[in-house]
């Protein structure tokens, strides 16, 4: 048995059967045979899962790498290797003058994890730069590849989050970056940025995500807990009525999408904590360890939260961490 509390941003202390290590595509092929007839997970930093049990099964982390670049009169083009750092990819193509991708700076994990759930911040998701992701397909054992639209992208969720799930493991992304760059400073605090520039927005949001965010190598967390719901325009207008101060932003004619975190804190969440796990004191909706935390105290806190929500609001959150047990993935 081998410890996971370094491969996952939580620091929970569990173990899976064995882990290794990938950093060539070859590499990958060559264990195909073996991934075949056991359960094994494939995974980046760990940054969006949660051991909460002992997993019973192999560990494969990602660290495939390179970039390589062209560009024709509109695009630039970059085909990143899935094991890339993700902030490091948004800090070169700055300093390259690719532009664009500087709202999603410090998100943590890897590039070919950004793709799953369609990472996104302060008003950017990356399927806007992607042109399509290559992945090899464990059960033909051959490379496949998805254009943009057959990622099937929506809000913090992608096509490999469903069907199949976990059979598809992305080796690289192809990036296409517009030349021709128009900052996206709608989302506030950086509607405050005076002639916004991709390094002024590059330095705001690295600055306000220090500020705000628990940064996981300081308190183990794994960034928002649970989606943002969205829910019938006719709910919300009835969760008006007893909440006038209910927040919600408008995805449609039809659906709203309320803040996971106001709903949270509505309850009384902010701050609270059961062992040693809790509710971060100015982000609720980020749920962090305080350093023995168990995966059974994060279910309960989780699962209570997601029940009281249901009662008051009659909403159903949707996990947005990946929480694996023994058997694999959980759905809370
Ligand atoms: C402090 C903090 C802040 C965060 N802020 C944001 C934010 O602002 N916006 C946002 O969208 N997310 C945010 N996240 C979530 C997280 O950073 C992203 O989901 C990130 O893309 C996860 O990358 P990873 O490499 O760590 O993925 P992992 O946790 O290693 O993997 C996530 C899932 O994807 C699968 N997977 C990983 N790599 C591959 C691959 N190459 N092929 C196939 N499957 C794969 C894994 O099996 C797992 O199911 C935050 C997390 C933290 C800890």
């Amino acid at each position: 048995m081998q410890s996971l509390s370094t491969f996952h941003t939580f620091g929970f202390n569990a173990s899976c059967n064995k882990i290794i290590t990938v950093s060539s595509q070859d590499e990958l092929v060559g264990w195909l045979p073996k991934l075949k007839h056991q359960q094994f997970l494939f995974i980046g930093e760990g940054s969006n899962t949660v051991f909460v049990e002992n997993f019973d099964g192999l560990v494969v982390v990602n660290k495939l790498k390179g970039i390589n670049k062209f560009e024709d009169e509109t695009f630039y083009h970059l085909n990143v290797a899935s094991g890339e750092n993700w902030h490091d990819l948004v800090t070169y193509c700055l300093a390259q003058g690719m532009y664009g991708m500087e709202n999603l700076a410090l998100i943590p994990g890897t590039v070919g994890a950004a793709p799953i759930q369609n990472i996104g911040a302060y008003g950017i998701e990356v399927n806007a730069f992607i042109h399509s992701v290559e992945f090899i397909d464990l059960d033909s054992g051959f490379a496949g590849y998805f254009n943009n639209k057959e990622c099937e992208f929506a809000y913090r969720d992608s096509v490999f989050k469903k069907a199949r799930i976990g059979k598809r493991l992305i080796t690289s992304v192809n990036f296409a970056i517009p030349k021709d760059y128009a900052p996206v400073v709608s989302y506030s605090p950086l509607d405050k940025i005076e002639s916004p520039t991709p390094q002024k927005i590059f330095d705001e949001v690295i600055r306000i995500r220090q500020q705000k965010l628990p940064d996981p190598n300081t308190i183990g967390n794994a960034g928002s807990f649970f989606k943002n719901p969205k829910i019938p325009l006719s709910h919300f207008i009835n969760l008006q009525s007893d909440y006038e101060d209910i927040p919600g932003y408008s995805v449609d004619e039809k659906t709203v999408k309320v803040p996971a975190a106001w709903l949270i804190d509505k309850l009384g969440f902010k701050g609270y904590r059961y062992g040693d796990i809790g509710c971060h004191e100015s982000q609720p909706l980020v749920f962090v360890n305080y350093g023995k935390g168990h995966g059974e105290e994060l279910l309960v806190l989780a699962k209570t939260i997601k029940l009281k929500i249901i009662e008051k609001f009659s909403i159903a959150l949707e996990n947005e961490v990946q929480v694996v047990g023994q058997y694999g993935r959980i759905n809370l």
